[in-house]
This record gives C-alpha cells, structure tokens and sequence, in this order.
C-alpha cells in the first residue's frame, strides 16, 4: 500500500488532493502518515478520520486543545508548531504533497525529501527560496521533486521523452488575473476583497491575490528557471485569459508543444500522485469547439512591475529569491492588512532588494539552510520597515 502525507491539507490544493486520495480508494488504497493544517481544525480532523492519518499537525500550539478534541477517540496522534510539522515530514511516506503556503513549507519539504520518496511541489515560495538547496538535497537523498503548479507540470510533461538541449524556449502563461484591463490609475484604488476574485482559478487567499499583481507569475519565472535550469532569457511569459493553455516549450526545429487543461489543480496533481503512468482524474473535459479561440496578448510591465523584479532576480540569483519572496510576503501581509496599496507591494520589494543588494547580503550562494532562513529573517524586517516608510510618504 502506498504511504502518503499532505503538508497544507486543509488549503485549496490540500482539498484537491484530498479529493483524488478518496477517489482513489481512500484509506483502502493510501496508508496516511501526516495531514497537516493551521487554524482549519475541523476539516483537519474531518480529513484525518477520513483517511485514517497517523498524525495531525497544526501550525499553531493554541490550535492543539481544539485538534486533541476533534480527535478524540480516534487513535490519531495530535501536534503543534512548526517543529511539530517538521518532524511529521521526517516520518517516511513514499508520496508527499507540498502544499503550506509561503516559506513555512521549505523546512517540510527539504525534511521529507531525506526518505528519497517523492516530492509533490505545489509551494513554489520553496523553490524560490532555495532552489539550489532543494535540488541538490532531493539529488543527495535519491528522491523525486515532481512539479505541482500547473505551468511546471505542463513544462514538464511537454518536456517528456525530449532532449532539453534543443528546447529553445519556454513560455508559461498568465491569465492577467482580475485587472488586465485596468489602467494605471484605476490600479490607485484596488482592494484586497477585488484582488482575490480571479477570473479563472478557484485558490487560497494569498496566491489570488499573488496572480493579480503577477506577484505569482514572478515568482514562477524563478520557479521555472530554478527547476528546469534554463537561462532567463530563454523564458517567457505571456498573457492568455482563457488559461487553456499552461505553458508551452519551443524547439530548435521551430516546433512548439503546448499544454492544454482546464483550469482545475487536480489534472496537475493526479499527474503528480500517477508518475511515471497516467491516471484517471475527475477534471472536465475541454470542448475545443465551444471555446472557439485562444487569446494572447504581452504583459505590461509597467502595470506588472513584479515581472520585471522576477528578472532581476534570475541575473542575480544567490540569496536574492530568498529576499524576493520573504519581501513580496510582508508586502502582501500590508496590503491585506489595507497599510499599503496594491501598487505599493512591488515599491517595497524593489526597496526591500536594493537596499539588501546595496549592502552586498544578496550575491551569496544559497547553500545552507541557515543562510536562507537568516536572509528570510532580513529581508523581513527590511520590508516591514519599507512598508512603515511607505505608510508615512503617503
Ligand atoms: P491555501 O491558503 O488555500 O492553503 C494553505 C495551507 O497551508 C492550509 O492548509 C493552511 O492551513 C496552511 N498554512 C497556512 N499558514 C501556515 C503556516 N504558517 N504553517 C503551516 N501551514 C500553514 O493555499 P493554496 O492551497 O492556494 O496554496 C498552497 C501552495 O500551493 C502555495 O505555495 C501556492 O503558491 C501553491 N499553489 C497553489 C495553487 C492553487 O491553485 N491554489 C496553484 C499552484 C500552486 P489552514 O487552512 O488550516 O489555516
């Protein structure tokens, strides 16, 4: 029987794989070793009894009363902290989703790449973070880091059976999200409540709001350059509302492969939870004829400074995607928190980088842990005091 654990269960895309678990026969066909939450404690237990887990972790110790009373009776082992969650991750499993929002999920991760299992990688803050590290640690430990965002997985499968040395390029694909049309100036105004409405995906808080202000697309450019390996300028991204297609990898010989899916995680996280083969996944079918066309149209820097951010952080690589994302965190955090505007976001990471280039912390290589999480812990600060001297310049 295969051994599973969801890190970020009760999330978007820890329901998603919840769903195919059952589907796939439940505790019948899947032994579950962790589930993990945060402040969610009913569906946690809910899913916990549901796949009979070993172990349930909340990220918060003031959570672990309430988890200990859902789960009462049940023979289910209950934590808290992210200590907690990181020693669930040292419990082998031979499949584990990734899927805690933000950098919480990169100490999970590299924890649960040690059993040379396989790593199913929706938290893309990880390998932005520390890219390298992730890598050379699945290398080291014989284990398999698959992609869950569905541009990385659509990359990915077009790149199956292919020589990357003739793959030319690569192009993933952006919405444009809830303001593509949006001038400049109505950008001014922008809410968190219309920020988090995309126009296609049903997803967490966080990366909705992350996919209107291309935030989210940055941080895949990295993704895609971390993970595959290819030079920067090899990727491309383009605007496409319809997000039929995913991604899409050119070849020497002129040829383009394209990857289409409707917009549902589940088709990139079946791919995941099925490799090497391919499996049955509940997703709609797409009906070519009724959709009729597929738009492109090229991104607009100036209204998507993130893009342009993302790019300065493929040259400069070391620990600057550490500072990048840990930035783009806190400005999200002021944002949501309505202390800073929606257009004010990419002013603090701009800030937030040079500042922290400026004072030479960036151009170190990523090698250990430690100086990750000490760049995350830095850039932090920076931010929030960018986000204090954004709030007194208004
Ligand atoms: P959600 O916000 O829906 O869920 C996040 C999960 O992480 C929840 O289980 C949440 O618990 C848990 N969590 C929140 N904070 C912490 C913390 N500090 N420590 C541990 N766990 C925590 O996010 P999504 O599912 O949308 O996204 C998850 C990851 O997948 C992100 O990295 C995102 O970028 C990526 N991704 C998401 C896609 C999507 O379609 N949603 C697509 C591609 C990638 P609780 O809910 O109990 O509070």
């Amino acid at each position: 029987m295969r051994s599973i654990s969801i890190f970020g269960a009760t999330g978007s895309i820890g329901e998603s794989t919840f769903d195919l678990i059952m589907r796939g026969g439940g505790p019948e066909a899947y032994r579950t070793v962790a589930l993990t939450g945060a402040r969610n404690i009913p569906r946690l237990a809910e899913m916990a009894r549901a796949l009979r887990a070993e172990v349930a972790v909340t990220a918060h110790e003031e959570c672990l009363p309430a988890l200990r009373d859902a789960l009462a009776g049940s023979g289910i082992e209950c934590a808290a902290g992210a200590a907690a969650i990181a020693e669930a991750a040292d419990r082998p499993a031979d499949w584990v989703m990734s899927a805690i929002v933000g950098a919480a999920g990169l100490v999970p991760g590299l924890r649960a790449l040690r059993h040379g299992g396989t790593l199913a990688l929706a938290n893309k803050e990880s390998l932005v973070t520390a890219g390298p590290l992730l890598l050379a640690t699945a290398a080291r430990y014989g284990a398999t880091l698959l992609p869950v965002d569905s541009e990385h997985s659509a990359v990915f499968q077009a790149l199956v059976g292919e020589d990357k040395s003739a793959v030319e390029r690569v192009i993933i694909t952006a919405s444009g999200g809830p303001f593509r049309s949006f001038t400049l100036e109505q950008m001014q105004s922008i809410t968190p409540a219309q920020a988090v409405k995309h126009p296609n995906w049903s997803m967490g808080q966080r990366i909705s709001i992350d996919s209107a202000s291309m935030f989210n697309k940055a941080l895949e450019l990295i993704e895609t350059r971390e993970f595959f390996g290819f030079d920067p300028d090899q990727i491309e991204v383009i605007t496409h509302p319809q997000s039929i297609i995913h991604a899409m990898v050119g070849f020497c010989d002129g040829g383009i492969m394209a990857h289409l899916g409707p917009a549902d995680m589940r088709h990139a996280i079946g791919f995941a939870l099925h490799w090497p083969n391919r499996g049955d996944v509940p997703v709609e079918r797409l009906d070519l004829a009724q959709l009729a066309s597929l738009d492109f149209e090229a991104p607009d820097p100036a209204r998507f400074p993130a893009l342009r951010l993302a790019r300065d952080v493929m040259a400069m690589r070391g620990l600057s995607g550490a500072a990048f994302n840990a930035a783009k965190e806190i400005a999200l955090d002021g944002f949501i928190a309505e202390e800073l505007s929606f257009l004010g976001m990419a002013e603090v990471v701009e800030t937030t980088l040079s500042q922290l280039s400026r004072q030479n912390s960036l151009q170190i290589d990523a090698t250990t842990l430690e100086d990750v999480l000490n760049m995350d812990h830095l850039a932090r600060e920076t931010a929030a005091s960018a986000v204090k001297s954004w709030q007194q310049g208004k």
